[in-house]
């Protein structure tokens, strides 16, 4: 393979990127942010990665999660802590029931960039190009807003950095303390899964009472007080990720300065393409979601490409089929990948197999196909005596009605009342605490 670049992406057939119009103001961006500290320091990553590595071996669990894309607009210290919040509280249930350590992973600060379906968009029409989230351009649907502007990377980069230092004081400063359990229950889930929650809090408070009686503090015991909370964000926007790219100084590699983990669009992973060619050169944990349409021989030589050292907790299969579609596709992937003698951690993303248009014109996802979804996924390892070793869910703190059912049984006619997302249908903080025990419980079988 030939030597690589952060820039050697520029020779690669790029797809699902803008086509900056002012390429002025794009050299201009590309300059400052290069000069601009990274987001993360790559000793978090290289803790990250030892962390996955021990998810691939079965002794954690990846819990990845978050906004389908952030917005500039839903830009605020109320919703980041929100879904801080319903993934502290799944990490518990998660922790609690299946008696693993929890690899706590953000779709936060950075994700903002979408691949599209189509690269236009018609309305009553007019054709205008297509949203591609806040970082390229804007969601209102006017020729101006539309048009790729380079200067929305700063503005990106800006609310990353803000994103990144609430997430790191919620993690240390007090608020993931375990004796505040109870407290990071959200106001509006009064469900029965809130109720199941309060339950196991109260136990994990009574087991916290005896430790502290028998003398194990928070003194001689850190973990108690503060969690790792990493980010992560699909590396679509390459001009983004090459200006952010550094070399860590203890190892005297490239690493992406943009996030924790980044990862590979099930739209963008063509091995000979642009982000495959960006992604292999940097030593960050890399995802790669693997949908229907990957071939056995793709995934081999993508092995290859992203993970030449087989390195543990290097690389992360995120499989996204569909439910009713696993038990086609994951057996066949699963033995590819042991064929190659590959060392992976695989995780479940149910949402984007599973998204339909409503009957009332919504795009959204079916709660039950959803746990259908993780159910497969379960029981197709069980059945190939593979280790599933996480899952990856678009979830918000938020109380919003974008995907139908769970315990509050949303219907079709309830999406309206208060569907948010610029993107893709959210789980809301009920319906992810109930996915979470379902996948405790599957755990722990
Ligand atoms: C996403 O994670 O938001 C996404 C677009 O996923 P996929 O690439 O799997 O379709
Ligand atoms: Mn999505």
């Amino acid at each position: 393979m030939s030597e690589w670049t952060k820039s050697g992406w520029r020779d690669k057939p790029r797809i699902q990127m803008p086509d900056y119009p002012d390429k002025e103001a794009l050299a201009r961006v590309e300059a400052q942010l290069a000069s601009f500290p990274p987001l993360v320091f790559a000793g978090e990553t290289r803790k990250l990665k030892a962390e996955l590595a021990a998810a691939a071996r079965g002794e954690a669990f990846l819990l990845q999660g978050g906004d389908c894309a952030e917005s500039f607009a839903e830009f605020s210290a109320d919703n980041i802590r929100d879904t801080f919040k319903v993934l502290l509280q799944m990490a518990m249930v998660l922790t609690w029931g299946a008696k693993v350590p929890v690899v706590k992973v953000g779709r936060m600060a950075g994700q903002m960039a979408k691949p599209r379906s189509s690269p236009t968009e018609v309305v009553n029409g007019v054709e205008l190009p297509s949203y591609r989230g806040d970082i390229i351009n804007g969601f209102e649907f006017t020729p101006e807003a539309r048009t790729p502007d380079p200067n929305r990377m700063l503005q990106a980069y800006t609310q990353s950095a803000a994103t990144l230092n609430l997430l790191r004081a919620f993690s240390t400063g007090g608020f993931a303390d375990l004796h505040r359990v109870h407290a990071w229950t959200l106001g509006f889930t009064k469900s029965a899964e809130a109720a199941r929650y309060r339950d196991m809090a109260n136990r994990i408070a009574d087991a916290l009472d005896f430790m502290t009686a028998a003398g194990i503090t928070p003194e001689n015991n850190p973990e108690i007080t503060s969690v790792d909370f990493y980010t992560s964000h699909e590396a679509l926007l390459l001009e983004y990720e090459e200006a952010l790219c550094r070399i860590d100084s203890t190892t005297g590699k490239p690493v992406a300065g943009s996030g924790h983990m980044i990862w590979i669009g099930d739209r963008t992973r063509q091995p000979d393409g642009a982000h495959v060619e960006f992604a292999r050169g940097v030593q960050n944990p890399i995802g790669l979601k693997c949908g229907p349409s990957l071939t056995t021989d793709d995934l081999k030589r993508l092995i290859e490409k992203l993970n030449p050292e087989n390195e543990p907790g290097r690389l992360t299969l995120i499989a996204r089929f569909g439910a009713g579609k696993v038990g086609e596709h994951l057996p066949r992937l699963i033995r590819a990948v042991q064929e190659e003698g590959a060392v992976v951690v695989w995780s479940c993303d149910p949402m984007h197999g599973n998204t339909i248009k409503s009957a009332t014109g919504y795009k959204t996802r079916p709660f039950e196909a959803v746990l259908r979804e993780v159910r497969e996924f379960f029981a197709v390892h069980q059945a190939e005596g593979t280790i599933p070793g996480g899952v990856h869910f678009e979830m918000t703190g938020r109380d919003v009605t974008e995907c139908t059912g769970g315990v509050r049984a949303l219907t079709d006619e309830d999406l309206s009342d208060r569907y948010h997302t610029a993107c893709d249908p959210r789980l809301n903080a009920s319906q992810a605490l109930e996915l979470a025990f379902l996948v405790a419980e599957e755990l722990s079988n």
